[in-house]
């Protein structure tokens, strides 16, 4: 087998960072300074190559257009490696994974986003493990000689979690991600446990093409007890709004009010299309169980399933961008394109 070739994608977040003496408070840093903490890296056996964003920033500010620059560097240098690592925050870490794997079409090699909740210069730092196995996990093959991971995963502490089930579930834990409603991919130990049945496989093989249009005319609307007419009518009339993933209770529930179902029924009226989906961490929609729920699906909201809040809203951009109408938008909304949601 010939030595893996890794490219590494430094994009900012606290793995970078170091402390501004002024302020003392944590700024993204350059890559040399990164790689220079990491020697272990070179005992690999592998070609790594890196690029860094011109400007590495924090995750909270990141933006649909870094993902179009993520997505550009992995299409120009896609033939050339045999798989990708990319670092990045973890604040946005679960949003930029659900949305490369909706911009990154029939992508069949490994994408693997990793940060750290430590910056990797301290003592005490969990990138300096992080950027390991993320590449170790990139350079994996399977029994056919193929690559281990063929979608764009998270690798955080001891899992590997696919990038568009994952959620930020800790500020502060170093096992900062999980998927709660799709199991692991991989679970880290002495060695690295792949999961084979849990694995994204493409039906059939096809050449990668990046969606680079993700249309922002999208936003959260969350359900809570004192929501009143006036805001929600204010809300679901935004200018340009094409897309809302509602954020409701439980298995898919919102009050029957009439002033509710109406103020949705008359956006999805108006074209908008409304997803539903839980505030819970686990579980999904199941608009059948309550009556507050089917009165929702009656206003034409259409159900979420078992999709995190990341998934469902870049999942959304991702298919206004390609110029669908409501329609059709909806009907995608209630297919797994590249294992993002469950639908039995
Ligand atoms: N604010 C940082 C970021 O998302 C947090 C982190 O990397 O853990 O870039």
């Amino acid at each position: 087998m010939p030595r893996p070739k890794i490219l590494l994608v430094y994009t900012g977040g606290t793995i970078g960072m170091i402390e501004n003496p002024d302020t003392r408070s944590l700024q993204p840093f350059d890559f040399t300074h990164l790689i220079d903490n990491v020697p272990k890296v070179k005992m690999l056996d592998y070609d790594i190559e890196n690029i860094q964003f011109e400007n590495p920033i924090d995750s909270a500010n990141m933006s649909p257009q870094h993902w179009c620059d993520i997505a550009a560097i992995i299409e120009k240098y896609y033939d050339a490696f045999d798989g990708f690592v990319v670092l990045h925050g973890t604040d946005t870490m679960a949003f930029t994974a659900s949305a490369l794997s909706f911009m990154l079409e029939n992508l069949h090699k490994p994408v693997i986003i990793t940060g750290s909740q430590l910056p990797i210069g301290e003592v005490r730092t969990d990138g300096e493990e992080n950027l390991i196995t993320a590449l170790q996990i990139a350079a994996a093959r399977d029994a056919h000689g193929d690559p281990m991971v063929q979608e764009v995963a998270i690798l955080f502490e001891n899992y590997l979690w696919r990038g568009n089930r994952s959620t930020k579930m800790s500020a502060n834990n170093f096992n900062a991600f999980k998927s709660n409603n799709y199991p692991s991919l991989a679970k880290i130990g002495l060695g690295i446990d792949f999961k084979e049945d849990a694995l994204y496989r493409m039906p059939t093989k096809r050449p990668l093409k990046v969606r680079y249009k993700m249309d922002p005319s999208v936003m959260f609307v969350t359900l809570f007890p004192g929501l009143t007419e006036q805001t929600l009518r204010y809300l679901m009339s935004a200018p340009g709004i094409k897309g809302v993933v509602l954020k409701t209770y439980g298995a898919g529930n919102g009050p029957d009010d009439e002033w509710v179902i109406s103020t949705i029924r008359d956006a999805v009226e108006r074209g908008v299309v409304v997803l539903n989906v839980t505030q819970c961490v686990n579980g999904g929609v199941h608009s059948d169980l309550y009556d507050t729920g089917n009165a929702l699906a009656k206003a034409g909201v259409v159900s979420g399933h078992d999709i995190t809040s990341e998934a469902a809203i870049t999942k959304m951009m991702y298919l206004f961008g390609l110029n669908l109408p409501a329609e059709s938008v909806k009907k995608y909304l209630l297919c797994s394109l590249c294992g993002e949601v469950t639908i039995h």
